[in-house]
């Protein structure tokens, strides 16, 4: 067993466990935990200070999360947008492989969190070979992304096996990699897996830092490996109610993100998930944010605000000074054109 294995073995997968090192009370919490499955790296956990700090809201249960709303289940219609088992084909150009269901950390936040593990969701060999047939069949899928769950809790062979074989493809020019587990389980980040990735490129490794306490000597460590093998790093950091939704430090989250090689690639907007509507923010929040950014540090370190639209229309990216809006409805333009109207959630 590897060392990032044995790590992920010992990960906390248990209320009664959690209750050892937080003060949650597990009679209550354990509903939601039937419902939604808990798991927590011993190394994330030991970055929590405080039960409701920026990183425990991240991933310790919540009552919320049970809460009665009227969110869906696949709000960007996913599964509309598979044409083969744990294939999302939205645009034209690329396509988004799942090849995992579980991650090292569950996010209470995910938009994934109804459907990971749910019956067609994870790829097996035969699926995995349709969907590779899939993206033969399109010359027209230029860019693949491996996604899940985290593709980095495959073994590094597995990995491989799938990097071959994209590899074989003649009209894939670049791959892409999602994954949190340089936040959440840095020893993940092997010089074998290195190796391995540099193998295969064109190859970009996106992750997720949502605050600057992720920002340790450890995930700097993995994004250093990473970007010593030649692959480019963005961030895609998720806007979340009480753990990042400040400009001031959103700033400094960006900024020190480019001291450890990572571009700042987007911020999404919370979306319409059940079981999540108490991490969303209203979009004015973003706007200010990206306000705070714009000017007033690197274009490096300025990403991109998105909104993914609901029913799987795509995503756009919103500035302050181009959104139209009528009170609480925005009226966003699509890659297709189309006007999409989105409500917003009320100011707090
Ligand atoms: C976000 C997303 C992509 C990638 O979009 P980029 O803006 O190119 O990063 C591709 N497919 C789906 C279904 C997506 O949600
Ligand atoms: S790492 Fe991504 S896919 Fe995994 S639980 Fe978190 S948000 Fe969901």
């Amino acid at each position: 067993m590897e060392r990032w294995q044995r790590a992920l073995s010992e990960s906390i997968a248990s209320l009664s466990e959690l209750a050892r090192y937080i003060p949650i009370d597990p009679k209550l919490l354990g509903p939601v935990v039937a419902r939604y499955p808990l798991r927590i790296t011993r190394y994330y956990l030991s970055l929590i200070r405080e039960r409701d700090d920026p990183i425990g809201r991240q991933c310790i249960p919540d009552r919320c999360e049970l809460e009665q709303d009227d969110l869906s289940i696949d709000p960007l219609n996913e599964g509309g947008l598979t044409p083969v088992p744990g294939l999302i084909h939205r645009y034209p150009d690329r396509a988004v492989l799942l090849v995992s269901s579980v991650c090292p950390t569950l996010c209470r936040f995910c938009t994934r969190k109804n459907r990971t593990g749910e019956d067609g969701s994870l790829i097996n060999q035969n699926s995995l070979e349709a969907a590779l047939e899939y993206i033969e069949r399109r010359p027209a899928i230029r860019d693949v992304i491996l996604s899940g769950g985290d593709p980095l809790l495959l073994t590094d062979n597995e990995l491989e096996k799938i990097l071959i074989r994209l590899r074989k493809i003649p009209h894939l020019e670049i791959l892409r990699l999602h994954t949190r587990a340089p936040v959440t389980l840095p020893d993940r980040i092997t010089s074998r897996l290195c190796r391995i990735l540099k193998r295969y490129h064109p190859l970009y490794v996106n992750t997720q830092f949502n605050h600057p306490l992720e920002i340790t000597p450890e995930s700097t460590k993995s994004c250093a490996m990473l970007a010593d093998a030649g692959i480019p790093l963005g961030n895609q950091t998720v806007l979340l109610k009480g753990v990042n939704d400040d400009p001031g430090m959103m700033k400094q989250l960006m900024q020190k993100l480019l001291t450890i090689r990572v571009r700042p690639y987007y911020i999404h907007q919370m979306d319409l998930v059940k079981g999540t509507g108490h991490f969303r923010t209203p979009v004015q929040k973003g706007l200010t944010i990206m306000a705070g950014l714009r000017g007033h540090t690197s274009g490096m370190a300025t990403p991109s605000y998105v909104i993914d639209l609901p029913g799987g229309k795509g995503k756009v990216a919103l500035l302050p000074e181009d959104v139209r809006r009528q009170g609480q409805t925005f009226f966003l333009r699509n890659y297709l054109g189309e006007i999409t109207e989105y409500a917003d959630s009320k100011e707090e």
